[in-house]
């Protein structure tokens, strides 16, 4: 472990540390008058048990948009290390200003990470996630640094050269955006690369939603052992938790962060092993604190027992998906993750799909599912599919068979649905 003492803190002392945090986190924002605004009648020694949090109001996306550039920041300007910026599709979007504390505290937990991950300083960590606004590469980066591994920052893309690269200097762990592995196994195949040539035996995978499936044929493909890591640009960028060896759910560093696991409908919290959304309260975050911050994220908490890996910190099951990704088809609802892994069960079907939606003429919606396949799977998976398609998930899509590269591919993270409704 990176930081023992914190890692294996006993239960009671580490919920002590979480009202501390929180009590500090409260006095902090409201010493800003848009958190006064926001809290009115609030007092940090309200706070006396961390069940006492849920009385707060939740922060939400459309708040922190709204507060471009730094309308919720606790920081004055000249203290602002770094700016990185969430990226979305519509709105203003959000903006988290770093100060120096807030690089050193993601540093922190990116170096738990990797060592949770086993990786140390005689590894080469390749970090293929882009350098820039976006949280991914500096974050890795700054962890591997931190843990004295050989870092090799190349960015994205350049898949070919990612390729040379990692068997030139023995690369050992790839960092990475989820589904960019796929995109290395495609390159590798157009290329002729010899995968075998690779010394790679770690991957540490996030930032958009996966399944079992995917990682099972990424470990497969790639041999490697993959590690889940959460976080997102408001929390201060990947480092929120990661999975261990036991692979028994996603520690979240609660001497770092408060996590809650609520209805999404109605906001009440929902009881330890029942999914819901995930709500985030940074305990140590100086720029941007957030009190209850609703990620959108579905998940629940495993549990809060002692690992077999020696942390003590909760466990998260891994993100199901987002309460906004939820397609909802002719009264079905259902999440694009599961699409993926009734996919992947069938042999022949490629991991690269796209679901689209759109509606007629007559106003009737209509689904599509395009899926690239291999030689044979019309005649051999595609009945199964539509079979395990209708028994499992009540969908009966039209589905067009493509060729290896037909869909294509987006930059950064992968396009599943396109909702043209
Ligand atoms: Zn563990």
């Amino acid at each position: 472990m990176w930081e023992a003492p914190a890692e294996t803190r006993p239960r009671d002392a580490l919920e002590r540390e979480t009202v501390a945090g929180m009590r500090r986190t409260l006095a902090h924002a409201l010493g800003h008058e848009a958190w006064r605004r926001r809290l009115p009648g609030v007092e940090p020694g309200d706070v006396r048990a961390a069940a006492d949090w849920s009385r707060l109001p939740f922060l939400t996306k459309d708040e922190l948009r709204d507060a471009y550039p730094f309308g919720l920041a606790c920081v004055e300007r000249d203290r602002v290390l770094r700016v990185h910026m969430s990226s979305g599709t519509t709105g203003n979007p959000v903006l988290n200003p770093y100060t120096r504390s807030d690089v050193e505290q993601w540093g922190s937990v990116m170096a738990r990470c990797y060592v949770a991950a086993g990786v140390g300083a005689r590894d080469v960590v390749q970090i293929t996630p882009s350098f820039g606004l976006f949280t991914g590469g500096f974050g890795f980066h700054y962890g591997a640094e931190r843990i004295g591994a050989t870092v090799v920052p190349i960015g994205a893309g350049r898949t070919a050269l990612q390729l040379s690269l990692m068997r030139d200097l023995g690369t050992t762990v790839l960092t990475g955006i989820s589904t960019y592995p796929l995109r290395i196994l495609e390159v590798a195949r157009e290329e002729r690369f010899d995968l075998a040539s690779l010394r790679l035996r770690v991957a540490v995978l996030g930032s958009e939603m996966w399944s079992d499936d995917l990682r099972g044929l990424i470990e497969r493909e790639l041999g490697v052992t993959t590690f889940d890591i959460i976080g997102m640009t408001e929390t201060g960028g990947p480092g929120l938790g990661i999975d261990c060896a036991a692979r028994a759910g996603i520690h979240v560093w609660e001497d770092h962060y408060f996590c809650e696991v609520v209805d999404p409908a109605t906001g009440r919290p929902r009881p330890d092993g029942e999914e819901g959304e995930l709500i985030v309260s940074t305990l140590t975050r100086e720029g941007l604190p957030l009190i209850r911050y609703r990620t959108h994220d579905l998940t629940r908490v495993l549990s809060r027992a002692p690992c077999a890996c020696g942390r003590t910190h909760l466990r998260l099951d891994r993100l199901h998906g987002r309460t906004d990704d939820m397609v909802i088809f002719r009264g079905v609802n259902f999440y694009p993750r599961q699409i993926e892994s009734l996919l992947l069960q069938q042999p022949g079907a490629g991991p690269e799909y796209q679901i689209v939606l759109d509606r007629t003429a007559g106003g009737r919606d209509r689904l599509a599912l395009l899926l690239e396949a291999g030689e044979g799977f019309a005649e051999s998976g595609l009945p199964r599919l539509r079979h395990a398609l209708r028994e499992r998930l009540s969908l009966s899509p039209e589905i067009t068979l493509l060729k290896a590269g037909e869909i294509p591919r987006a930059p950064g993270k992968a396009v599943r649905v396109v909702d043209r409704r």
